[in-house]
């Protein structure tokens, strides 16, 4: 049984839930990074992730002692494969921006996080492949100055999150509702009595 103060709490969490921003983690495999990046998407107010599991390992690699309970707040809808991902994103009518360094890699600070967006994130191992990169509508990278070629995979999608959660801020996003109400209060319910 909720308590009238957790459901107020679920409340105003849900209030602040943005449906418009995504990540797609394509077979990101370390069960410590999946849910660090899904504790990070709780904490912005992503609403429902997306993933391709790892080809090699089956199910998604969650790992609760990472994720914080962040998987109880944060929905996962798995795909196939990344190309198809991209296009299934970019028909509901996000921008995916892929973290990618290419010719067309722009700082990840330029794009307009308050579009409807997904950052597409790759696997520890061999990053996004060339192939999603180049169905994504931009590729972004976080500017590396050390010796190191790249982050860890949960850092950065933390950085770009956070980046995102900025320019929402300043633009109002979360002061109001993006879920209607019905929604709101049908999620509300099912977070409450589980
Ligand atoms: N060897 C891989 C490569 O060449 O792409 C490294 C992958 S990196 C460890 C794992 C993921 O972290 C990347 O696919 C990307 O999603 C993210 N990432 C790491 N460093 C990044 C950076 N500087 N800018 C943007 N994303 C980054």
């Amino acid at each position: 049984m909720a308590t009238p103060e957790r459901y107020a709490k679920i409340r105003r969490v849900l209030s602040q839930r943005q449906p418009t921003l995504s990540v797609l983690m394509d077979e990101v495999n370390k069960p410590h990074n999946f849910s660090a990046i899904l504790r990070t998407c709780d904490a912005v107010g992503v609403l429902e992730a997306h993933a391709v599991p790892p080809k090699h390992g089956g199910s998604l690699p969650t790992y609760e002692a990472t994720s914080g309970s962040a998987h109880k707040w944060v929905g996962v809808q798995t795909h196939p494969d990344a190309v198809s991902a991209v296009k299934a994103m970019q028909a509901r009518g996000f921008q995916v921006l892929a973290t990618h360094l290419s010719e067309q890699s722009v700082d990840y600070r330029v794009p307009d996080y308050t579009r409807p967006t997904c950052v597409l994130l790759g696997a520890e191992k061999w990053g996004v492949s060339g192939e999603a990169a180049a169905a994504a509508d931009a590729n972004i990278v976080i500017p590396m100055m050390g010796m190191v070629q790249s982050l860890n995979v949960s850092v950065a999608a933390a950085t770009i999150l956070f980046e995102a959660q900025r320019q929402r801020l300043s633009a109002g996003m979360y002061a109001r509702p993006q879920l209607g109400e019905e929604a709101l209060e049908r999620l509300a319910f099912e977070w409450a009595y589980p």
